[in-house]
C-alpha cells in the first residue's frame, strides 16, 4: 500500500528500530512509548484492520503471537508481565490503518484502559 507509514517500514523506505523479523512478521518500537517496552507487532502483509483478518490470515495471526513470546523474553517483561493491544477502528483510537499489535511491558499497567 503506497502511502501506508508502516508498508513503507517493511519495506525499509523509513527507519525503524526494528527487532524482530520473520516471514510473516515484523516488531520494531514504537516511535512514542507510552511504556519502558513499547513494540509494534505488525503484519509485513497491508491488512487495514482486525476485521479485515480472513481464514487465509491464520498464519500472520500465529506469527505475531509467537513473535510476542520471543519477545517479551528478550525485553525481560515475561515474568513481570506485559500487555498486548490491538486497536480497532475509531472507538478504540486507531490511528494507523496497517494492523498492528502493541506489545507493553515494564511497568504497572491500569485498568480499565483508558
Ligand atoms: P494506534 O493508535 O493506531 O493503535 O497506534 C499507532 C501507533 O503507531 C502509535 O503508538 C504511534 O506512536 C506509532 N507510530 C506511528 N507512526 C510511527 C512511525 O513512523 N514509526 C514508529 N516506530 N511508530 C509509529
Ligand atoms: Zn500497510
Amino acid at each position: 500500500m503506497k502511502d501506508c507509514i508502516f508498508c513503507k517500514i517493511v519495506k525499509r523506505e523509513i527507519p525503524a528500530e526494528i527487532i524482530h523479523e520473520d516471514e510473516y512478521v515484523l516488531a520494531f518500537r514504537d516511535i512514542n512509548p507510552q511504556a519502558p517496552v513499547h513494540v509494534q507487532i505488525i503484519p509485513k502483509k497491508h491488512i487495514e484492520t482486525l476485521m479485515d483478518i480472513s481464514p487465509e490470515d491464520k498464519d500472520i495471526l500465529s506469527a505475531i503471537f509467537m513473535a510476542a513470546i520471543k519477545i517479551a523474553g528478550n525485553e525481560g517483561v515475561n515474568s513481570s508481565g506485559f500487555r498486548m493491544v490491538q486497536n480497532c477502528n475509531a472507538d478504540a483510537g486507531q490511528e494507523v490503518f496497517h494492523i498492528h499489535f502493541h506489545l507493553l511491558g515494564g511497568r504497572k499497567m491500569t485498568w480499565p484502559p483508558g
